[in-house]
């Protein structure tokens, strides 16, 4: 008798988990809470499968013998803890498609930096001719591409919430960009549970594969000399470079791998700030560890083209470069901004905050700031915070007045950048709505 696969959230991971459990033989099910999106509902009526949608029913989701579930939908969900009651194995998309590939997989994780990490691998493998799928947090459902295509390799991206329906799952290649508290409310408000699933991805691990992270990251570095982990690890910082591993010497970006050095100057890579020359090393590094020449690394990382709303420049009015960094909802991808800044910075700063301590940016609005525009339903923590530096502030309530303000504020030679440090549904629908709005308004000056 064929095993009953059921498939619960039917958004482009459900759907792709489908269409590979029943290639490998299984009975399925697709079961999705909300209402699923015309796209999804068309391509499992086309494809014959049985499914429901606006609620559960339980007899056909009790009786499973694996469960697929979206990492949306939260463990504490009522019907997720009678299934571990019933001992009914709970996974994740990523999870079921690795199952069934034999492709080398290269696995990135982090607090921040892993949709900019990701694409730019992508990028290189693509450009070194290698045969590579995009999976994860962006790009297709790997579970359909393992059923449709044929890959050798997938770059794929990992929320913590993937990592947590994780189990038998083996990166060949994992890469920890850095560890910074954020979604504290899934993990009970503990770090020590958010750093655990974050070390997910060395899960499994052996001796032939590798691990790349972050020595300049304090948390990452204080659990790396706590853990005994299987693979070979890799570190990358902006220090001197280790023996192997990537480093900086003289604004050169060295990576020593094997028998090979790879040289670049930091100035050649597309993408500019330190956080970015991490994520060009994790990047480069894995592209060594998989043969690409050294002169294919080089070229990719001189043209990527960077990512929408990740400190995308993207216009110039009278001499003032506006930069759009819509994706910054936490402290430390705001302070990575603010560090890269090189002109004096009027700054759009709020939105919904996770409980950020602002006093972490003092130093760097100190000498990198001219001006705060506060944009959020509710400025009144950002107000008290940067109060006492002695810098303009001005209070505004839409992504249009923001702009004015900020546009008043700057001159000539002046940069002006959103980097909210914070979510942004007080006043958007979401972080690339509040991108595009801005980007919007600015076109309008
Ligand atoms: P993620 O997918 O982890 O959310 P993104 O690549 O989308 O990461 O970038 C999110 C934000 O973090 C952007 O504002 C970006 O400029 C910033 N950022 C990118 N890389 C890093 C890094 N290595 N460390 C800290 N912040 C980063």
């Amino acid at each position: 008798m064929s095993k009953r696969a059921v498939i619960l959230g039917a958004a482009e991971s459900g759907v792709g988990a489908a269409i590979l459990a029943r290639k490998q033989g299984f009975d399925v099910f697709v079961s999705d809470f909300g209402t699923i999106k015309e796209k999804y509902k068309n391509e499992l009526t086309e494809r014959g499968f049985e499914f429901e949608e606006g609620f559960h029913t339980e007899e056909k989701i009790l009786n499973a013998d694996v469960v697929v579930k979206s990492p949306g939908i939260p463990d504490k969900a009522p019907l997720i803890v009678k299934l571990k009651e019933k001992g009914i194995p709970v996974i994740s998309e990523i999870e079921f498609a690795g199952r069934y590939t034999s492709a080398k997989k290269v696995c990135i994780t982090g607090s921040n930096g892993k949709t900019t990490t990701t694409l730019l691998t992508y990028h290189m493998f693509q450009k070194a001719g290698l045969h590579v799928g995009l999976a994860g947090n962006v790009g297709k459902s790997m579970a359909w591409q393992v059923a449709e295509n044929d890959f050798d390799y997938y770059v794929i991206e990992l929320s913590s919430f993937q990592l947590d329906g994780m189990y038998e799952f083996r990166a060949d290649i994992a890469i920890l960009l850095n560890i910074t508290p954020d979604h504290l409310d899934r993990y009970e408000y503990k770090m020590r549970n958010y750093i655990d699933s974050k070390f997910r991805i060395t899960q499994n691990q052996t001796a032939e594969d590798i691990f790349i992270y972050c020595t300049d990251d304090p948390v990452l570095n204080h659990e790396m000399t706590k853990r005994k982990l299987a693979a070979r690890c890799v570190p990358f910082g902006l220090g001197v470079p280790p023996v192997e591993g990537a480093g900086i010497i003289d604004n050169k970006l060295i990576i020593n791998w094997e028998q090979n050095i790879f040289t670049m100057s930091i100035l050649d890579i597309a993408l500019q700030g330190n956080h970015n020359t991490y994520n060009s090393m994790a990047a480069g590094i894995s592209g060594m560890a998989v043969n690409i020449r050294n002169e294919k690394i080089r070229e990719s990382m001189a043209d990527f083209k960077g990512v929408e709303h990740r400190l995308e420049r993207f216009l110039k009015v009278h001499g003032i470069e506006f930069i759009n960094d819509s994706k910054a909802t936490n402290i430390n991808s705001t302070w990575y901004a603010l560090e890269s800044m090189t002109q004096p910075t009027v700054w759009v700063v709020g939105g919904i905050d996770k409980g950020n301590d602002y006093s972490e940016l003092y130093d760097l609005v100190k000498t990198k700031v001219k001006a705060i525009v506060c944009l959020g339903k509710d400025n009144s923590k950002i107000l008290e915070a940067f109060k006492n530096l002695g810098i303009d502030m001005v209070e505004t309530q839409s992504m249009e007045d923001a702009v004015r303000s900020a546009y008043y504020l700057a001159k000539n030679g002046d940069t002006v950048l959103l980097s909210p440090a914070c979510a942004s549904f007080d006043l958007f629908e979401n972080y690339e709505d509040r991108g595009r709005q801005f980007k919007h308004e600015v076109r309008q000056l």
